[in-house]
């Protein structure tokens, strides 16, 4: 048999006889290489440790110290969950079962709903097979030969149908499981150390909600026990801090059974801090030299047409509604209407740019089984503005754009942010809008606000919107987990549908570069991550009731209302408990309520004129002047420290 190359990460060359596999050469360089490893990487590609090498290849053994290789390790977990699911029930038929972000799912089909007991019992076969240390085998199989042995996997069937080409691979595990899979896995199950089970949904067949509906266990795998430990306590402080849970005990918004799924009500709590986002951000604006524009809700379909939203993003939007003179549609952003109050006189380019900016409302259908929360919702205000500018001056503009976003973050108290700077691919597949000049242009543009900034933001290549590259910040939540928020949108289209232009210095017509950019993204979500950010703690100059008076007794009442009168007029938002409770319950409650300050009064501090300060998060503070007291909350407000 001839010898193949084989070309190792540090460049040295092995020479070994074609169809040596990679666990083999694992071996050659080492016993504890060959005990870690998980998978192979080929060429660029993951490959099966025992899969022959065919030819000359560059080879990577992948370990648990390569991330890569959790996905791989995943996937084979939910085999495994598939395997336990069809020793425990055989009438089951299987769907698809992919790694995720967060671990991996598997759908199954199965007239009988799953129990949290079934869960726990295909749990425990997992870890029996898992003993078994049983291998991941890799089969070909004839198209026509598989589709038999599938017969009674009708989505399988489908699937080998539809993708398999005249031979094609599988994926045994013991004598029962077989999978239609392109693989890689890990070698065996004994590979897989710490998995858990996690929840039962409902799905389709293939999204689609014209098909069957399945059961999809997900569940989560880890390297180690350690890791998962550290995963779960994650989720569970990520239950505590679940923002529909909180939204309902703190009183903040709701979503109402009778206006529709997907709207959401904001409660007078909600309410005022709402206004607090609302008012720092249109204060921003006019400071940073936005204007500020109101526009409608809906326009007709025409708008939408010329727009090309009509086209690209139909099933995003509502239905549209006929009125006397035209079909008119509930507006899924609010660009088209910031263009036309651009587009509504001409410019000279000493007039640029133009920045125009807007709290403004839009409505899109998400299908209902993907709503959640504030998250993701069917109406919205996004903080959206539109910047119009000339070519010389969009590199400032970006900046400032990004300024603005980590100023906004900064504000919130976010500390922690990545950037990702998402480009085209070069024309190439000829799916992007605008010319090669207009794309380096914009991209530069990114680019070099990043450097000006010290943002670090990571390249994305061909992920860019048609229309144009954006870099997208996300934030990092108090427990570590990533949000996407900020986005700053190049626009080579909509000037072009538009006809958009301004006078140049030349006096020739030009095309205004746009940039489409929203900082919240949209209030109802930033909100939402708010609230388990804080874990519904808010700041106090967000808090919806900054401070609560607390009477001992009733005797103290009216002292305690005149103390809520000076925090009034110092514009401290704030209650009195005059319930005939103890105050010990009094306490507790507004400690539930998580009001940053409890003001105590009995008869020495009405004698005294002062109040006993306790804090939410640091207790008791002792006796202080009134006046003091107001003085110390009221800087808090002022200066709107995250942290008290
Ligand atoms: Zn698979
Ligand atoms: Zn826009």
């Amino acid at each position: 048999m001839d010898n193949i190359q084989v070309t190792l990460p540090d460049g040295s060359v092995k020479s070994v006889p074609a169809g040596t596999r990679p666990l083999e050469v694992a071996r050659s360089i080492s016993t504890r290489l060959a005990d870690d490893a998980l998978v192979a990487r080929v060429d660029g590609n993951l490959w099966d440790l025992n899969r022959p090498l065919e030819g000359d290849a560059q080879l990577q053994i992948l370990t648990t110290k390569n991330p890569e290789a959790l996905e791989v390790y995943r996937h084979s977990t939910a085999h495994l969950l598939a395997a336990a699911v069809l020793e425990l029930f055989p009438e089951t038929k299987l769907g698809i079962g992919p790694p995720i972000d967060t671990g991996f799912y598997y759908d199954f089909q199965r007239d009988t709903a799953f129990t949290p007991e079934d869960l726990e019992k295909i749990e425990k076969r997992m870890w029996e097979i898992q003993a078994r240390d049983l291998p991941y085998e890799r089969k070909y199989t004839e198209k026509n030969e598989g589709l038999k042995l599938y017969a009674d996997q009708p989505m399988k069937v489908e699937l080998i149908t539809e993708r398999a080409g005249d031979v094609f691979s599988e994926y045994t595990l013991g004598p029962q499981f077989i999978d239609f899979c392109r693989g890689p896995h890990v070698p065996s199950t004994k590979k897989i150390k710490a998995f858990k089970l996690l929840s039962i949904a409902g799905a389709y067949w293939k999204g689609d909600e014209k098909n069957a509906q399945l059961q999809r266990i997900y569940g989560t795998a880890f390297f180690s026990k350690k890791e998962l430990d550290e995963y779960l306590a994650k989720l569970e402080e990520a239950k505590k801090r679940d923002h529909r849970k909180l939204g309902q005990e703190l009183d903040l918004f709701s979503i109402q059974e009778l206006a529709g799924p997907g709207l959401i009500f904001f409660h007078p709590k909600g309410g005022i801090i709402r206004k607090q986002l609302e008012d720092w951000m249109r204060d921003e604006y006019l400071k940073r030299g936005y204007s500020l524009v109101y526009t409608p809700h809906v326009a007709r379909f025409d708008l939408w047409k010329t727009s090309g939203h009509a086209g690209f993003y139909a099933q995003n939007m509502f239905s549209r509604m006929e009125l006397d003179d035209a079909e008119y549609q509930l507006k899924p952003m609010n660009c088209p209407f910031h263009i036309l109050i651009y587009a509504d006189k001409q410019h000279s380019y000493r007039e640029l740019p133009v920045r125009l900016g807007e709290l403004g409302t839009v409505y899109r259908y998400e299908r209902s089984g993907v709503l959640n929360g504030l998250f993701r919702v069917r109406g919205f205000t996004q903080d959206d503005a539109h910047i119009f500018c000339t070519p010389e001056q969009i590199e400032n503009e970006v900046v400032d754009c990004l300024q603005f976003a980590v100023d906004t973050l900064t504000t919130y108290g976010f500390t922690k942010y990545s950037a990702e700077l998402s480009t085209w691919d070069g024309g190439a597949s000829g799916k992007y809008d605008g010319t090669p000049e207009q794309w380096a242009l914009g991209e530069n543009a990114l680019k070099n606000a990043c450097e000006r900034l010290n943002v670090n933001a990571k390249i994305v290549p061909d992920e860019a919107a048609f229309y144009g590259p954006k870099i997208d910040v996300k934030l990092v939540d108090a427990i570590g987990r990533p949000w996407q928020l900020s986005t700053v949108q190049f626009d080579f289209t909509l000037p072009r549908r538009f006809q958009l232009e301004y006078i140049g210095e030349d006096g020739q017509k030009h095309q205004p570069l746009m940039v489409h950019r929203a900082l919240y993204g949209s209030i109802e979500r930033f909100f939402g991550i708010l609230i388990e950010h804080y874990a519904g703690a808010f700041p106090v100059w967000l808090a919806p009731v900054q401070a609560i008076v607390l009477p001992i007794t009733d005797r103290q009442l009216e002292y305690a209302r005149s103390v809520q009168k000076q925090l009034d007029a110092a514009g401290i938002r704030s209650s009195v408990d005059d319930r005939s409770e103890k105050v010990n319950l009094k306490i507790r409650d507004a400690q539930l309520q998580k009001i940053p300050y409890m003001l105590v009064v009995g008869d020495r501090e009405q004698q005294n004129g002062q109040v006993a300060v306790r804090n939410r998060k640091h207790g008791d503070q002792g006796a202080k002047p009134v006046a003091d007291c107001i003085a110390a909350i009221r800087a808090l407000i002022d200066s709107k420290a995250v942290s008290a």
